[in-house]
């Protein structure tokens, strides 16, 4: 993106969008009345699948970190796939939604903006305008978006028909399960989807943790720590202001990022490269970063055997209430207060920032992750054992995909 003409961000009014509204309300009313009426745990399931997937490949990988910030490189047709795949979540067309992602972050860097583009209103009233309205700038800034992306026939062709974009996936679900499959698979997905995007932008404008700051900027981003899975990672929204073109958006210990963890799948396939890191990012003067990076970005591989050994053998002595056990951790998502109701008598829970992720040792071998913490819990009486007994498996599982993907 380059600024071709200042003009100004401050100045503009604010009118009724009918199309965007109507899309917004529609949806929303389809999926109420409707989710309703045919609600069935089957349609819940496949609504609950076909969100994650849309934001997870679609809006948070294809849309974001490829196609508006260009953080990773990939093959063209990858690249196609992920951004129809974000279309899918119902928000505009390709072009559409990089002007005005290029135009709030320009205007959020300038010494002031107007609230709609720095979500300054109360919470009712940006809900009204993000959803239902549209800025009109009196002299809005000329910003040139890639010619390479805005002459792209396909693109181009998406940024026509993003609505009817919705037919062909609803045209499958109803082969599959009927009405029902329709309303939960596309109405509520692109309910919630839009919602939660409105959502999400207004916290993290507003609420949350900050580790830098941008300085004689009009608004900073904030860290919705809460929202770090449901967002697939997009909700570190300090880090991505602070480091915009980093794919990573999860930087320091703790924080969960999704979407990230699909980038290194997709690079160990061969699939994705010159995937771009803080360190990558230019130097920008203005930026103040209050907590040192965390320097290992790359991991300590561990052999998938020695993970399963160690989570077996310390879950066989310890639910056996046998030893004592120190949790560590940067307790981060899970406060350490938290973590100490969470936990029995035998287990203290320390915060140690330098251990990036919860764990204890338990002789030579460390437990990590979520084995370590329902090991933990299940040392607290024989229901939370037999709980943690029946959940190890999966959170095994997970952890094994895990320790694949970084440190
Ligand atoms: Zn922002
Ligand atoms: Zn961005």
């Amino acid at each position: 993106m380059h600024s071709l003409d200042n003009g100004n961000v401050v100045h503009g009014n604010i009118t009724w969008a009918p199309v965007k509204s109507l899309w917004w309300s529609s949806m929303v009313a389809v999926a109420l009345v409707g989710g309703w009426l045919t609600f069935s745990w089957a349609a819940l399931g496949l609504f609950l699948v076909t969100t994650a997937f849309v934001l997870l490949f679609g809006h948070s990988l294809g849309s974001h970190r490829k196609l508006i910030h260009d953080s990773f490189a990939c093959p063209r047709w990858l690249e196609y796939l992920l951004v129809y795949t974000g279309v899918q979540v119902g928000l505009s067309g390709p072009l559409g939604l990089l002007a005005q992602h290029d135009l709030r972050d320009y205007a959020q860097r300038q010494p002031d903006c107007h609230d709609y583009l720095r979500h300054g209103s109360g919470f009712w009233k940006d809900g009204w305008w993000q959803l239902h309205c549209e800025l009109r700038l009196d002299k809005p800034p000329v910003l040139a978006i890639p010619a390479h992306i805005a002459q792209d026939r396909f693109y181009r062709f998406l940024e026509r028909t993003w609505m009817l974009q919705q037919v062909p996936p609803a045209l499958l679900l109803f082969a599959l399960g009927g009405w029902p499959f329709v309303i939960w698979g596309v109405c509520a997905r692109i309910a919630a989807g839009v919602t939660g995007h409105w959502l999400i932008g207004y916290f993290a404008h507003n609420h949350g943790v900050m580790q830098h700051t941008v300085e004689g900027a009009a608004v900073q981003g904030h860290n919705v720590a809460l929202a770090s899975l449901l967002t697939m990672g997009e909700s570190w929204h300090n880090n991505h202001h602070a480091y915009p073109g980093s794919a990573k958006l999860g930087l320091y210990p703790g924080e969960w990022d999704p979407g990230w963890w699909v980038l290194v799948l997709l690079k160990r396939a061969g699939l994705a490269w010159d995937i771009r890191l803080p360190g990558d990012c230019p130097p920008r003067l203005e930026l103040r970063v209050h907590a040192a990076l965390p320097v290992a970005m790359a991991q300590a591989h561990r052999p998938w055997r020695a993970t399963v050994g160690a989570i077996i053998s310390a879950s066989r002595q310890l639910l056996a209430r046998r030893g004592q056990l120190v949790l560590e951790g940067p307790f981060v998502l899970l406060s350490e207060g938290a973590a100490r109701c969470l936990v029995g008598s035998r287990v203290r829970p320390q915060r140690t920032p330098s251990r990036s992720r919860l764990s204890f040792e338990y002789g030579d071998q460390m437990v990590r992750g979520l084995p370590a913490l329902l090991i933990a819990a299940g040392t607290r009486n024989a229901f939370t054992a037999a709980a943690a007994l029946v959940l190890l498996p999966l959170a095994t599982l997970c952890e094994l995909a895990r320790s694949q993907v970084d440190a």
